[in-house]
């Protein structure tokens, strides 16, 4: 059995192109789909594809940890940087559709099997709406309660918002007030049996991300997200160490290597890696025995397509350290025409039963895709009010 082409299929999504990869084999109707999102950056990918691809065409689909060494370790370049991470992930994802399909089986369960009966869903305010995610003002701590009762209303047990305001390396009082009360405002509004978590998406500066977490520690957050850069790795775990809430980061992170490194510092306890970025499943099944050993959780980076979606709940029903996991509904109002989905979603509780066809148990539409060809990402760029460039 040979792999004998690696497509990949552009589809725009307003705020992402989602790039999903298509790996086809020499027998008859067998291939798995992967997908390779990187918001402003679909371009570069689907080269990197390309380029990564000439490694793998005419192997055999089923040595996937083989295949997976090639991709990381050949053409001298190693695969953690972001743009080939996401292309070598969007193989990945699609070599353990395929065995699936091969041995009639989930792909959780060639991940060691079920562990579990149903995952738990979180979701953004706003469902995935970009204007109500990102565009919510940091001083209408109303508008937060409102959208908050909405998630609810759509039946999430759990819900994420972006409560801190994009800060100055320094600022006063006036943010962290902002954000407490922000905070407060859905505490007040959802009760103490829904789970609230806080992204600041990296945006403050150590400083400013520990005061945050102060600040915000009374509420009982779930978790706590991206306190700072990535690349202040001892900062954050710094604050982790400062604060009893569940510090959650790892979205940006590459490699098997930097989680290892994160883990080692004590720096989170909650992961977050990206499917799509990480390395792909082959990856993530690494990073879940290592965060097992350091007794952390993990909670997939999920905003994007529908095959990280798929690939990121298989993962789940396999994975014991595995708490919840990232969705987005309202990004397009034509998300479930493009896919067809294995698993089944009780909107009454936003849980997820497990799907019982092979692989990742999806049909993708590739006709819808055609309808929705490549635009340029809208750009998101932050500045701060003496004009100096911020983190979006
Ligand atoms: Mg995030």
């Amino acid at each position: 059995m040979k792999i004998t082409r690696v497509e990949t299929h552009v589809c725009n999504a307003r705020m992402r192109n989602w790039i999903f990869v298509k790996v086809i084999t020499d027998q008859p109707g067998l291939w798995g789909w992967g997908e390779a999102t990187l918001e402003w950056h679909t371009r570069s990918v689907v080269g990197a594809i390309e380029d990564v691809s000439q490694l793998i065409v005419g192997e055999d689909p089923r040595r996937i940890e083989h295949l997976w060494q090639m991709m990381n370790r050949q053409h001298f370049w190693h695969g953690n940087n972001v743009v080939r991470g996401t292309a070598i992930s969007g193989i990945d994802i699609a070599l353990w559709d395929i065995l699936g399909k091969i041995h009639n089986v989930p792909s959780h369960e060639l991940m060691g099997g079920k562990v579990r009966d149903f995952i738990r869903l979180y979701s953004h305010l706003g469902g995935g709406k970009m204007e109500d995610f990102y565009q919510t003002k940091p001083d209408d701590a109303n508008r937060f309660a409102e959208l908050a009762l909405q998630s609810v209303a759509e039946g999430f047990s759990a819900f994420k918002s972006m409560a801190v305001p994009v800060t100055d390396t320094l600022e006063g009082l006036k943010p962290i007030h902002y954000a407490e009360a922000c905070v407060a405002a859905m505490r007040d509004a959802v009760g103490v049996d829904v789970d609230i978590m806080v992204d600041c998406h990296a945006r403050p500066s150590p400083r400013m991300g520990m005061q945050f977490a102060k600040a915000l520690e009374p509420y009982g957050l779930y978790f706590f997200e991206e306190p700072c850069w990535p690349e202040h790795m001892t900062d954050i775990a710094r604050i982790q160490e400062s604060v009893t809430t569940p510090v959650a980061t790892g979205e940006r992170l590459t490699s098997i290597h930097a989680f290892r490194d994160l883990l080692s510092l004590r720096a989170a306890s909650v992961l977050q890696p990206d499917i799509v970025h990480c390395g792909g499943l082959t990856a993530a099944l690494k990073i879940r025995a290592m965060a097992e050993a350091y007794g952390v959780s993990i909670a997939p980076h999920n905003p994007q397509g529908p095959v990280s979606t798929a690939a990121s709940l298989e993962f789940g029903f396999a994975t014991p350290n595995y708490i919840i996991c990232e969705t987005v509904h309202n990004d397009v109002p034509w998300r479930e025409e493009v896919v067809q989905e294995g698993f089944s979603i009780n909107k009454s509780n936003r849980t997820v039963t497990p799907s019982a066809k092979p692989g990742l148990g999806i049909e993708i539409n590739e006709a819808i895709i055609k309808k929705h060809p490549f635009e340029q990402e809208l750009p998101q760029r932050v500045f701060y009010k003496d004009g100096a460039v911020g983190d979006w």
